[in-house]
């Protein structure tokens, strides 16, 4: 199966996520037509990018430490990770050293499972002023299902992840057109993902093999 051809023809963002991959797996994908790339750890999104063409869009994908942070700062297109309102403060601040606007997703808690990083659905509804981070630009949410076959867990989960998307937006960002964006589906539900009304997949394992 040709899964970079199927999975780009899909209506939605094709993250792909080279995680331990090769810059040469990179480049394949690339020759074909990927511009989107998805890393979750600082020191090798570092590197790739140093390496790799200069026009690929690096999005961070995993737990980003705050202190780590100006590292990727300069060249970051999009963070999907944001899991607290400390590290939004720390982004904004390192975008604004270079003079940058950086694309931020924030991530929320969704699976059943005690997952460690991310937001309480309840925190996002809080109050709290998105208008203070001059350096960002809020595109959406991002969620992680729980790795479970049960399709049923899945699909509640990703339905909740775009309600909640609605009424955070309804809640703090009604004046942001570009608040729109839901990242959401992996290699293993991405399909579940798509018909709860991902825009957004970041697809590993299916691209580039196994880890
Ligand atoms: C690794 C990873 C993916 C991709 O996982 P696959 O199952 O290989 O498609 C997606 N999102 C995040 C946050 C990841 O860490």
């Amino acid at each position: 199966m040709d899964y970079f051809k199927k999975l780009s023809n899909l209506n939605v963002h094709l993250i792909a996520v080279s995680k331990t991959k090769p810059n040469e797996d990179i480049l394949a994908l690339y020759e074909r037509g990927q511009r989107i790339f998805g890393e979750n750890r600082v020191q090798e999104i570092v590197v790739k990018y140093n390496d790799l063409p200069k026009d690929i869009k690096w999005h961070f994908i995993g737990h980003l430490q705050s202190k780590k942070t100006k590292e990727i700062a300069p060249f970051v297109s999009m963070i999907h990770s944001i899991d607290s309102f400390k590290l939004l403060g720390v982004v904004d601040k390192e975008a604004a050293k270079h003079d940058r606007t950086i694309d931020v997703l924030l991530q929320i808690k969704i699976a059943r499972e005690d997952s460690k990083y991310g937001f309480e659905y309840d925190e996002l509804l809080e109050a709290w002023n998105p208008e203070q981070y001059k350096n960002l630009s809020f595109r959406g949410v991002m969620g992680m299902a729980t790795f479970t076959d049960e399709e049923e867990v899945i699909r509640n989960e990703f339905r909740n992840l775009s309600h909640f998307r609605d009424s955070i937006k309804a809640r703090h960002f009604k004046d942001y057109e570009s608040f729109d964006q839901l990242s959401m589906g992996m290699s293993g539900d991405y399909k579940i993902a798509i018909e709860e009304g991902s825009t957004m997949i970041r697809i590993g394992s299916l691209l580039f093999g196994e880890r």
